[in-house]
């Protein structure tokens, strides 16, 4: 097993039959990999944290995808978008606040038209140029991602959910594929973006093989961030029965995805918050260093629900900041007012 990380700290790349090796690591194994990342995260940007003021924009999705609470066939959600003002006014109060990066995330809304959100994004850069813009909107086409870049937007996330084709499939309805969701990616990475892609950690029907596949696909795609966590079902959804992912496994996850990505942005994600109340500072001190207090307005945050009980209240919500750098204090990291830019992107 050592043999395998020492591989992984020189070259930064495994083979799918090592992954496997490597995630079936015993309790004494997984902890020197998660103190390698902690080192490895420490020596590149020091003992922070940064921090993403994060404003779900739109609930409404014209995807249907199978394990997501805010589906197009669910009925039972109640809909909302914000306006280009209330956006504005959540910027406000995020710069107030200290929150130097804003990103926008909603569902695939038509009404939320790509103009408007170019607009949205200038506005936001000309009021508040030392700011970092992220979009989070789903697929598009190339020339609306390059829109989007020529408004001022500076990072893009879009998750992967699963390597594999088939599993793809699984989640997914037939008009969604992966093929379409990788050419996204690499569009948006050749565009110029910092880019993000990511998994959910035990999806129905997810296998350690398809896990690996995920790590070469993260090998191959080399992302500035990447974003996991565990899936947790939903009660309208055709998931509403199947079991939630481990808080455990992601959190190794964040080790190995560190080990093997040294420079990538990593957060410490809701879901993982959700499944588990030390979620943050365990993944902090796992190679995390990335968290995304909610801004949105708080009329809306009990609307944005992609799966039950995730916390948009408490220490998740952007005005429990001094909460938040509190606990992060106490496990010896700080969080910072700065843009938290990938490394090879600081000019
Ligand atoms: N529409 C954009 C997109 O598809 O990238 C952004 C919004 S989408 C709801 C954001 C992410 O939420 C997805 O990439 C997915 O991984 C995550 N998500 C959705 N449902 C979830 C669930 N039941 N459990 C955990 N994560 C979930």
């Amino acid at each position: 097993m050592m043999n395998l990380i020492e591989k992984l700290e020189n070259t930064r790349r495994l083979t799918k039959e090592e992954w496997l090796k490597v995630f079936r690591a015993d309790e004494a194994q997984k902890e020197i990999i998660r103190q390698k990342a902690c080192e490895i995260r420490d020596a590149v940007y020091g003992k922070t944290v940064f921090i993403r003021g994060l404003i779900e924009i739109s609930n409404y999705c014209k995807n249907d995808c199978y394990y997501c609470g805010i589906r197009r066939s669910n009925t039972c959600a109640s809909r909302y978008r914000l306006t280009k003002e209330e956006i504005l006014a959540c910027c406000r109060e995020g710069y107030e606040l200290g929150f130097r990066t804003f990103v926008m995330q909603g569902g695939e809304d038509g009404a939320f038209s790509d103009s408007l959100l170019c607009e949205t994004v200038s506005e936001i850069k000309k009021n508040y140029p030392d700011c970092a813009v992220t979009l989070s909107v789903g697929e598009k086409s190339r020339k609306v991602y390059e829109a989007f870049y020529r408004a001022g937007a500076d990072r893009y996330l879009l998750r992967h959910e699963t390597a594999n084709s088939a599993h793809y499939a699984l989640l997914h309805p037939p008009e969604l594929t992966l093929e379409k969701r990788k050419e996204c990616l690499f569009h948006l990475k050749d565009i110029g973006f910092q880019v993000g892609c990511g998994m959910m950690i035990g999806s129905p029907y997810q296998t350690e093989e398809y896990l690996a596949e995920d790590m070469l696909f993260l090998q191959e795609l080399q992302p500035h961030m990447v974003g996991i966590g565990p899936f947790i079902s939903h009660k309208d959804t055709p998931f509403q029965a199947e079991e939630n992912g481990s808080a455990e496994q992601t959190i190794f996850l964040l080790s190995l995805i560190r080990l093997m990505l040294p420079n990538v942005l990593l957060p410490a994600t809701t879901a993982l918050g959700t499944l588990d109340e030390m979620g943050r500072e365990k993944a902090v001190l796992a190679g995390a260093n990335v968290v995304m207090p909610n801004l949105s307005p708080l009329s809306v945050r009990e609307k944005y629900m992609l799966y039950d009980n995730k916390i948009s209240t408490g220490d998740e919500a952007a005005e429990s900041l001094a909460h938040l750098k509190q606990r992060m204090q106490t496990i010896g990291y700080e969080i910072v007012t700065a843009r938290g830019d990938h490394k090879s992107f600081i000019k």
